[in-house]
This record gives C-alpha cells, sequence and structure tokens, in this order.
C-alpha cells in the first residue's frame, strides 16, 4: 500500500485516525538518503506504523544560511517512502506549520547554546519548535532521530524530559559512505574536489577513535593532526570546531574524563557546512 500523504492539518487528523497501534515518527527535512532509510527501519522494527515528516523548517536556519537552496526532492522522496514502506507522509507547506510570525517559542537553553549552537544561534530554538510542534501533531508513541545530529538529538532529549512531552526519543547510528563520509542531504553540493576534503572530517574522527585508550587530550591532538593538514589542503575545510564533550550536555570533558563522549567536528568546505560526530567511551586507567 503506498503511503497516505497528508499536507494538512485536517488531512493529517484523517490519516491519523485510520492507523492503529503504537506509531513511530521520523521527522526530515526531505532530500531523503540512506540515512534516513536507517531511521525509517528503524522505527519499523518498533512500531506498527511509521509516518516521516519533510518540512523544511526556516526557523532553524540562521538568515546566511542555506535555508533557499536547501536541495528539496519531493517525488523522489515520497518514492523512497513508498519503497520503505512507511504508511503516512506529512508534508506541511509553511502556512500550515507557521499560519503566523510564532510568539511562543521553545528555548533550548545552555545545551544549545555551546558547540553548534554558538556557530549557529537560534538554530536549536528553531529545531525544537518544530520538533514540538511535529510530536504534538502527528502525536507519536516514539520518535527517530539520528545520532548524526548528536547534539540536536541530546536537546531534543532534553525538551522531552524537562517539558514532559509524552513520546519516548530514540537514537540511530549514522550511515557512512564506504570511505567514512557521513551521509548527508548538503553532500550533493559538493564537487569532487570539495568532497575529498571533506573526507577529512570523519578521517579526524577516526583517528581521535583510535587513539581512545590515551585519553582525551590525546583524542583531540590525533584529530586536530588530520584538521590542520585539511586546512591547507585545495579547497582547505575551514574548521568550526572539533571539541571531546559529555553527551547529556555538550560541555568539554576534563584531561582525566571517565565514562561516554562525543568527539564532534564541523566545517565548510566551499559554502558547504558539514557536521559529524563519534561517540567514544573512556574508561578508568588499569
Ligand atoms: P535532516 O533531513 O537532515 O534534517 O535529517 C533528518 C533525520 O535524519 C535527523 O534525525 C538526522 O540526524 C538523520 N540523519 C541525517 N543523516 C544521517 C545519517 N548519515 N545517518 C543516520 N541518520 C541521519
Amino acid at each position: 500500500m503506498p503511503p497516505i500523504i497528508a499536507r494538512t492539518r485536517d488531512e493529517l487528523a484523517e490519516a491519523r485516525s485510520q492507523v492503529g497501534g503504537t506509531l513511530a515518527l521520523v521527522p526530515t527535512m526531505g532530500a531523503l538518503h540512506e540515512g534516513h532509510r536507517s531511521l525509517i527501519r528503524r522505527a519499523r522494527r518498533s512500531a506498527d506504523t511509521v509516518a516521516v515528516s519533510i518540512f523544511v523548517n526556516p526557523l532553524q536556519f540562521g538568515p546566511d544560511e542555506d535555508f533557499d537552496r536547501y536541495p528539496r526532492t519531493l517525488d523522489a522522496d515520497l518514492d523512497i517512502c513508498a519503497d520503505e514502506g512507511v504508511n503516512l507522509v506529512f508534508v506541511p507547506p509553511r502556512s500550515v506549520m507557521y499560519p503566523d510570525e510564532p510568539q511562543v517559542t521553545v528555548r533550548s537553553g545552555p545545551i544549545g547554546e555551546v558547540v553548534e549552537g554558538a556557530s549557529r544561534p537560534g538554530h536549536f530554538d528553531g529545531m525544537l519548535t518544530v520538533v514540538l510542534k511535529l510530536l504534538n501533531l502527528v502525536r507519536p508513541d516514539l520518535a527517530i532521530f539520528g545520532e548524526k545530529d548528536a547534539q540536536q538529538l541530546a536537546v531534543i532529549r532534553r525538551m522531552v524530559a524537562d517539558l514532559n512531552v509524552p513520546v519516548e526519543i530514540v537514537g540511530a547510528p549514522t550511515i557512512r559512505e564506504p570511505d567514512g563520509l557521513a551521509l548527508s542531504s548538503r553532500n550533493r553540493y559538493l564537487s569532487a574536489d570539495e568532497r575529498q576534503t571533506a573526507l577529512a572530517l570523519s578521517l579526524a574522527l577516526h583517528a581521535g577513535s583510535d587513539a581512545v585508550t590515551k585519553g582525551p587530550d590525546t583524542v583531540l591532538a590525533a584529530a586536530a593532526t588530520v584538521l590542520d593538514k585539511a586546512a591547507t589542503a585545495n579547497p582547505p575545510l575551514l574548521l568550526d570546531y572539533v571539541v571531546l564533550v559529555d553527551p547529556a550536555t555538550f560541555l568539554p570533558v576534563t584531561p582525566v574524563y571517565t565514562g561516554p563522549a562525543v568527539l564532534a567536528v564541523a566545517g565548510r568546505v566551499g559554502a558547504t557546512h558539514l557536521i559529524d560526530n563519534v561517540p567514544l567511551q573512556f574508561s578508568e586507567e588499569p
């Protein structure tokens, strides 16, 4: 059965009333790829019904960011949803999500103001606002998000805990190209040369992971060595940050830290902003 496509709140309510059992929502901005497919499959394993939302949320783009040129590939996205057995696709136009300029929005607080939030002021507030709206509209039992956007996942978990949002948040692992590049809707902006430079992000994470037994400072130094080299490549990587943080707070870990951490990196190649991260575990010295 092809998915039901809902564009308005009424169509969504009608579709929602037709589907039974537990429902998992996979929120996306479209331009779907293998990473999104993996989230849909994760949703299918955990719920009777799978809904995908496709909405390029203007609230989470800064004034100098790529909202206008963000890839919009609705026909291909709907084919992928059908192929993956999605039951319901919610594709609201902007006028449905934001009939007026919103007055009341969600503030991410300190966890959304560091790392990616420091590079992109307001980004996490805009993201949380649309995620809460989507959760309220679709009313899923579960919502699936990629660990590729690790800080986004942490900020959403914090919103759900702090505001008692009645949904279970599930994180799903990052899907990569065979050479390590994390799949992203923005990869299609990259020329062949830019893509070559962009590989430094995942190579740096790899180098950092390999040094995990030597402690946080060595992990950061190993990642920085790879990134420094990419800064002089042609075209160069313009590094935004490389950080080693506590996954719950996104604050930097200390040099003697033990426990889970996230090594996160972001940078620009040409006009394309790319992020990536890897989860790490620091154990006590034997
Ligand atoms: P986006 O459409 O880029 O907003 O992403 C929608 C969802 O897909 C988010 O939860 C992302 O974290 C997730 N996602 C994006 N890229 C990947 C990837 N390479 N692997 C797994 N999940 C991803």
